[in-house]
């Protein structure tokens, strides 16, 4: 049986990761096979990330050459910064059945749905402006300038979320992380994605024996 294609966009600030994180971990626990997909970028890493952990990290110029041997995906600047999922890592993990999660913006994500009408696109929203703007302020640290900037930035992925087929809003944590989790066993019920399996399997045998005894 084929894995699901699930993408999963959110501006910053609307606790995409840890939900996506939360939920691959209850997935794993009842042996749903789920894999996150580890992006490329040109940026720097920030403190606390790792290579091949949270990002490839790589330079523009293999970035670039990535592009011109096709091995992305999708890929898209975000801000002055590159990013890429590769194709290959994650058409094998489907190959074998696993999931793939992809944390990747609106233009990815647009550009997954034209080459995989299958995938499951899923957008995850803040629970309202004022909570945003409070995790986007930080610590108190940032500027006004810097702040609203962030905000802007937010508003711009934001506007996206109605080229989702489901929206989840992370206000309560735990259902959040509920939600996400159904829209995975939902992703994996799907009869595009059960005809190779054991759904296939009795298909198949009713179509040779349209009376069983
Ligand atoms: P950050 O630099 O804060 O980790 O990510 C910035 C933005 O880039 C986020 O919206 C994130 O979802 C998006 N992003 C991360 N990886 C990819 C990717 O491989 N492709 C695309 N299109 N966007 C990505």
């Amino acid at each position: 049986m084929k894995g699901s294609l699930i993408v999963v966009s959110a501006p910053s600030g609307a606790g995409k990761t840890s939900l996506t994180h939360a939920a691959i971990d209850r997935l794993a626990a009842i042996n749903h096979d789920v894999t996150f997909s580890v992006s490329y970028t040109t940026r720097d890493p920030r403190p606390g990330e790792h290579d091949g952990q949270d990002y490839h990290f790589v330079s523009m110029d293999r970035f670039e050459a990535m592009i011109a041997d096709g091995a992305f995906l999708e890929h898209a600047q975000v801000f002055d910064r590159r990013y890429g999922t590769g194709r290959q890592r994650t058409l094998e993990a489907l190959d074998q059945g696993q999931d793939v999660v992809l944390d990747i913006d609106w233009q990815g994500a647009q550009q997954v749905r034209a080459a995989y009408p299958d995938a499951v696109l899923i957008y995850v929203l803040p629970p309202s402006v004022e909570i945003l703007r409070e995790r986007l302020a930080g610590r108190g640290q940032d500027s006004e300038t810097v702040i609203a900037r962030r905000m802007e930035a937010a508003a711009a992925e934001m506007s996206h979320w109605p080229e989702y087929d489901y929206v989840i809003v992370n206000d309560h944590f735990d259902t959040a992380v509920e939600d996400l989790v159904a829209l995975l066993r939902a992703a994996r019920l799907r009869r595009c994605q059960a005809q190779d399996g054991p759904v296939g399997a009795l298909a198949r045998t009713l179509a040779k024996n349209p009376s069983l005894p």
